[in-house]
């Protein structure tokens, strides 16, 4: 299919090529694969600055992936890029602790009101992963509740119904997770207490936590209806039970001090990731003292990591925040992002083309719906998906870069200029004309 479409050029496809014969599918991630678009190479890329991202072929595009969520500020920051540099001058790795893992856990816990205590990983993966059994061993229970369509990494117990990868490529778990290791993994439906109350109603005493996307964003991007997340907080409470927020995607990112803070709902324990590490693989736990304390060496719950608290990703990450912490990035993003959204409904209408779009902060979601808005992942799935396939490949044609599948978020940065919403809206002028 990739074929009918001016990209990705031939290096990007003789690249793919060579990938195919010495990577399983030719990508490191799923999510990166052209699978969920039609299939084909995807485009390969040599460099990004600011907004904008250039493939192996030369061709510029406007990016809304931003590394699936960390380019907050952009790529290639200055501040961030000075400061991995100048890290890496003094060593790359101890495996013994630096100032830097105390200043950015001070700058978290002092960015985000539940977080007092921090552990650093390296990706979002683990920290749901740690999240998790921190949750089970500070509870003794065994029973988790998450939501059909959020994703929270390939952790073995949370990969039961999850969002973008799996929805894409149409994998309801994965093979090699055994079902003794999901036996204890409820599946509510996301945006319906009901569901929640249901599987409390049966299993209310052995539930170690609720773990959710305060806004999903792993099933395109779908923020909590009205009174969800305090639900969640009232069940949990009612139950002891931790209230996990997998904040990997939207911490910093929805609002300065995470989704917690645009909502208002406290969780037990935050999980981070992407923005925290500023473009570097890291992940973090964070919760109230008497939770995070629970873990080795202060408590018995065991987690460990060679490079966790990598010198490199927490330079990143303190040059990432220190320029969130006053509101500014924020500020400044989100007249851009009703400029941009308000510019695709506009243009999809002047194509006769059913679409709106749906977000919080920096993250949007397009949809190719009649519906005014979509709350469930079953509405998610019934949106024209092949759409979205002539507009992604419409988009990438004309010099946008969206992610390959019509379930994963887009993301705005604070480099996203006038120029480069201009150009945004220019080629999907044309793209709209693709689907319509
Ligand atoms: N949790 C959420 C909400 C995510 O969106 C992701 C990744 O997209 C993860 C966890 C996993 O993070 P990582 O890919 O860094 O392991």
């Amino acid at each position: 299919m990739s074929s009918q479409h001016a990209r990705p050029g031939p290096r990007s496809i003789e690249l793919f090529d060579r990938a195919r014969r010495f990577t399983p599918g030719g990508v490191n991630s799923p999510a990166r694969a052209f699978n969920g678009v039609g299939g084909g190479a995807p485009v390969f890329i040599d460099r990004a600055r600011g907004a904008w991202i250039t493939d192996v072929d030369g061709n510029e595009y406007v990016d809304y992936v931003g590394s699936f969520g960390p380019m907050i500020l952009g790529h290639a920051d200055p501040a961030v890029v000075e400061a991995v540099q100048k890290q890496a001058a003094k060593g790359l790795s101890f495996g013994a602790p630096t100032g830097l893992e105390v200043e950015l856990a001070e700058l978290i816990s002092t960015m985000v009101d539940s977080i007092e205590s921090v552990r650093m990983v390296n990706s979002g993966t683990e920290a749901a992963m740690t999240a998790i059994r921190l949750a089970r061993g500070h509870t003794g229970r065994n029973k988790i509740v998450k939501f059909a369509g959020n994703y929270h990494g390939h952790v073995d117990a949370l990969l039961v119904n999850a969002g973008s990868g799996p929805l894409t490529l149409g994998i309801p778990g994965s093979p090699g997770v055994p079902a003794s290791v999901v036996e204890d993994t409820l599946v509510a439906t996301y945006n319906d207490l009901e569901s929640v109350k249901t599987a409390f109603a049966e299993h209310g005493d052995e539930i170690a936590a609720i773990m959710v996307e305060p806004v999903a964003g792993n099933m395109n991007c779908v923020p909590p209806v009205d009174g969800f997340l305090e639900g969640l907080r009232e069940i949990c409470d009612a139950h002891g039970t931790l209230l996990i927020f997998d904040e990997v995607m939207t911490g910093f990112r929805v609002h300065p001090n995470c989704a917690q803070a645009y909502f208002g709902v406290t969780p037990d324990v935050t999980a981070l990731g992407k923005i925290v590490g500023g473009g570097m693989p890291v992940g973090a736990v964070g919760g109230p003292a008497s939770v995070m304390e629970t873990l080795a060496p202060s408590g018995p719950v065991y987690q460990a990591g060679t490079l966790s608290g990598h010198p490199l990703g927490m330079a990143a990450g303190i040059a990432t925040l220190e320029q969130i912490r006053d509101g500014s990035v924020h500020a400044a993003i989100e007249p851009k992002m009703t400029a941009l959204r308000d510019g695709l409904a506009a243009r999809a209408r002047q194509h006769g083309v059913p679409f709106m779009t749906q977000g919080a902060g920096a993250m949007f979601g397009m949809f190719f719906t009649e519906a005014e808005r979509v709350t469930r992942f079953d509405e998610v799935a019934a949106c024209d998906l092949d759409a979205f396939t002539r507009f992604f490949h419409g988009m990438l044609d004309n010099g946008v870069y969206l992610a390959p599948a019509a379930f994963e978020a887009a993301f705005v940065s604070r480099a996203h200029d006038e120029e480069a919403i201009e150009a945004t809206l220019a080629a999907a002028d044309k793209a709209f004309a693709a689907v319509a």
